[in-house]
């Protein structure tokens, strides 16, 4: 015999019982079954708000059980063909009426108690399974409907009764022995006291009556149809990349259910391990998906971490205090407390020097919790010895859970290693006895996350996914996610990442999707994305809370690179292509390289210098090699080169300058370039980045521009200072060709000074022959003293700057 039981989504409405019906018809063709059936998915949720509805003469509740009838008489309607479409849809309208006339006592009399309450919720059950044993008659014709109140015994503790095991066992035996039906229909989750009154087995108590119907039968099989195709690596609902777990012992499944996998109810394990009846979980939906085996053995081809579970709704309670120390008696004491007031202790934790013990408690008991330890330990308080129970609240306990993750080293620390990295705070540590779970506690805002973290750790360790949250899809920005859709395919196969761009920016409006953004439209959802700002932005970033999530600042904009220290606290890492942030006092540079360190988020910026040219990675690797810097020589700007390449007696500075700035090799402000600023913010930024302190004020920078240039207000009289002192540079021009050397605009860091300014370089100098917009690096260091380490290249131009940002992109990838 098997016993197959159907939950809630399984017998929703006529549409998702037909499917039912038709499995059931297959398997009778094999085995004698019986069925265990929830109520209608949702009904039992519907039942308690009527309930309190009612209790709180809120006449409402009237609606819920008008909603509730609906339901039941649409299914009928659908179901239930020719005549007997009468006789059903008048049995469960005599059956709604005794429901209706219980709840209009509850409106009377103001009371709903557990016993009220089990009483009406007992209908969802009762009322699904007369539906379906009458649908299932039409098809089947040797089956029947068994109330299941009358073979399962509990005690009277309502709502979450305890079932009397020996009483159940003889009453189902005794039942199926004598029943000679094909097919037996039974409610779920309900049952009876000695009295006669109606109990009930707990919230998806109806997995756990099929359990001891199956157990008491000795069925070969017990089958849990669900939702979902069978126990997941974690909640389907919340990790995407969650799968199916083919086996897994009957202890993991326990686990996984007593930390919140819903998908079985945790006493459903019990009954059926006692003797050694195999559970399988199907998908009411996919009846051909393979589905859960649970059974004695465990096995897994993904390692010894099965699952990671997690329960909602946590607070934490610490009772603390000196007073505590060696004094026997202190945790029976608070364990007493809490089970005399009924509150399940889902956690517990306990530091060494038992100065304290830490217990996690359902949110909804942490009240209750307070005033029953503060009264129990009243005496103690009064005396100073230990402090009233603190409560945190708005937490939750995530549980990594295996059979096997005894016998493996370092489960643990890649737990915490990857839920620290990921900026998940761990409030509390437990870990059972059988080594088979270790459970943490973290805040209810990071559930999410921590699931995707984990699951990425133990299950997916292959492939890791980068979040990237774009501001700035100018020219650089817009080649950048060009890039990035081209690479996506080449990066998942061969480096193992996946790069998923989830928010982008322009100045004036944002888009975003968790699952990425499609990178062939995104210029045109940009134009109807949300208005803008930097702290809107910021805000959504935060509240995505996703692992690996990257801020890249593709703008030039102060107030863009005044929010990287926000980011970095939330340990989200910044790329930026904006030289600012790095350039501006030495006190925020380092603030940034310090909040980086901390909260272990990386800071990168490769195209602050050099556009894609290796520059400060070089000097990294130098530096963190053990190498010094004694000296740098440089040209760059890309954009001063063009223009000093381009320049001669034929072509006019004003018109040369203009198509540098046309062609892109610019800042959008040339001012920044020729006055040398720019160059003074990148050599700034190496002599940093080789370990100086130094700030923009101690550059000298000898600028070759007449005053009046370097006065202009705005950039179109610029461009007028650059016509009337035409022979001003002109005469620069002469002076070089007559010494035979070339224009370039030189950096130079010498012993911890730096200077920046027009040179005319000889044809022996290696910045001789440097073409168009080639930047060049020298490093003089203690290993390169006579013959300099030499960085050369295109230096500016947006796909080379984008290459750059996307090197950066990578590099954090492969941290
Ligand atoms: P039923 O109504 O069939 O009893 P439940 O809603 O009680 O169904 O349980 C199925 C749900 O359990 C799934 O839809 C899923 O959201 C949730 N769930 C939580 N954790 C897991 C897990 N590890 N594997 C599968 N489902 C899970
Ligand atoms: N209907 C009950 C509930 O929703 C029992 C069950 O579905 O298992 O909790
Ligand atoms: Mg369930």
């Amino acid at each position: 015999m098997k016993v197959l039981k159907f939950g809630g989504t399984s017998v929703a409405n006529a549409e998702n019982i037909s499917k039912v019906i038709s499995i059931l018809e297959r398997e009778a063709k094999k085995n004698k079954i019986a069925v265990v059936v929830s109520a209608l998915g949702g009904t039992t949720d519907l039942l308690i708000e009527a309930g309190e509805l009612a209790t709180k003469k809120n006449n409402d509740y009237l609606k819920v059980f008008q909603h509730i009838s609906k339901r039941h008489q649409e299914a009928v309607q659908q179901l239930i063909k020719g005549p007997k479409k009468r006789t059903v849809l008048r049995q469960i309208d005599g059956k709604l009426e005794a429901l209706k006339q219980i709840l209009q006592g509850v409106y009377l009399i103001n009371e709903f108690s557990d016993k009220t309450r089990d009483k009406i919720v007992s209908f969802g059950e009762l009322l699904s399974s007369y539906i379906i044993s009458e649908a299932l008659q039409q098809t089947v014709k040797k089956s029947a409907l068994k109330d299941s109140r009358e073979i399962i015994v509990t005690d009277s503790a309502h709502t979450n009764a305890n079932v009397k095991s020996k009483e159940t066992t003889t009453a189902i035996s005794k039942f199926f022995k004598s029943n000679k039906d094909k097919i037996v229909v039974l409610p779920g989750f309900v049952s009876r006291d000695k009295e006669g009154n109606t109990t009930t087995l707990g919230r998806g108590g109806s997995d756990y009556t099929a359990a001891l119907i199956a157990a008491a039968v000795k069925a070969s099989v017990l089958e849990i149809w669900t939702d979902v195709s069978g126990m997941y690596t974690a909640n389907p609902k919340l990790v995407k990349q969650a799968f199916s777990i083919a086996q897994i012992s009957y202890q993991e499944a326990m686990e996984l259910s007593h930390f919140g996998a819903k998908v079985l109810y945790p006493p459903t394990v019990q009954p059926a391990l006692q003797k050694n009846i195999p559970i399988y979980i199907k998908n009411t939906f996919d009846p051909e998906a393979e589905g859960t085996l649970i059974t004695k053995k465990s096995k897994s081809k993904n390692g010894p971490v099965k699952g990671i579970s997690h329960i909602e709704n946590i607070a934490l309670l610490t009772l603390e205090g000196n007073g505590m120390i060696g004094v026997p008696g202190f945790s029976k004491r608070l364990f007493s407390a809490l089970s005399r007031s009924k509150i399940n202790v889902v956690l517990i934790t306990q530091a060494s020097s038992e100065h304290s013990i830490c217990v996690g408690v359902y949110s909804n008991d942490a009240k209750m919790a307070k005033a029953v330890v503060d009264k129990e330990f009243a005496y103690e308080i009064s005396l100073k010895k230990i402090k009233p129970l603190l409560v945190e609240a708005g937490l939750a306990v995530i549980a990594v859970v295996g059979d096997n993750m005894k016998s493996h080293q370092g489960i643990s620390g890649r737990m915490f290693r990857s839920l620290g990295q990921n900026n998940v705070n761990v409030r509390a540590i437990a870990q059972g006895a059988s080594e088979r779970n270790i459970s943490a506690v973290i805040a209810h805002k990071d559930i999410k996350k921590a699931l995707v973290t984990l699951h990425n750790t133990f299950f997916e360790k292959q492939i890791k996914t980068l979040n990237l949250f774009i501001v700035g899809v100018g020219n650089v920005g817009a080649i950048l996610l060009n890039q990035i859709k081209q690479q996506q395919a080449y990066l998942n196969e061969n480096l193992l990442l996946n790069i998923k761009v989830v928010g982008i920016s322009n100045s004036k409006k944002m888009i975003f999707n968790e699952n990425g953004i499609d990178l062939t439209t995104w210029s045109e959802k940009i134009k109807k994305g949300k208005p803008r700002t930097h702290q809107t932005f910021f805000k959504v970033v935060k509240d995505f809370n996703l692992s690996n999530s990257i801020f890249i600042d593709v703008t030039a904009n102060e107030d863009v690179a005044k929010t990287y220290r926000d980011y970095l606290k939330e340990s989200i890492s910044v790329i930026a292509c904006n030289k600012i942030a790095c350039s501006s006092k030495y006190s925020d540079y380092l603030e940034l390289k310090e909040l980086s360190r901390k909260y272990n988020a990386s800071f990168l910026f490769e195209t602050n210098v050099g556009a894609g040219l290796p520059v400060i990675y070089t000097l990294n690797n130098l530096i963190n090699s053990g190498d010094k810097i004694t000296s740098i020589q440089a040209v760059l700007s890309g954009s001063l080169n063009f223009i000093f390449n381009n320049f001669n007696e034929k072509t006019s500075f004003y018109d040369v300058v203009k198509q540098a700035q046309e062609e892109g090799y610019t800042e959008p402000d040339p001012r920044i370039d020729l006055s040398g600023v720019d160059v003074a913010r990148k050599i700034l930024i190496l002599a940093r980045e080789a370990g100086f302190k130094i700030d923009l004020k101690h550059i000298t920078n000898d600028s070759f521009l007449p005053k009046d240039s370097l006065k202009a207000k705005s950039v179109a009289d610029f461009y007028k200072t650059l016509k009337t002192y035409a022979s001003h540079f002109e005469a620069i021009y002469a002076s070089a060709k007559e010494n035979d050397c070339q224009l370039k605009y030189v950096a130079e860091f010498n012993n911890g000074k730096a200077k920046v300014g027009l040179k005319e370089v000889n044809s022996t100098h290696p910045f001789y022959n440097l073409q168009g917009k080639d930047n060049i690096v020298l490093f003089y260091t203690t290993r390169y003293p006579e013959q300099p380490l030499i960085i050369k290249g295109a230096g500016a131009g947006a796909e080379v700057t984008a290459s750059g940002l996307f090197a950066d992109i990578i590099t954090l990838g492969r941290n």
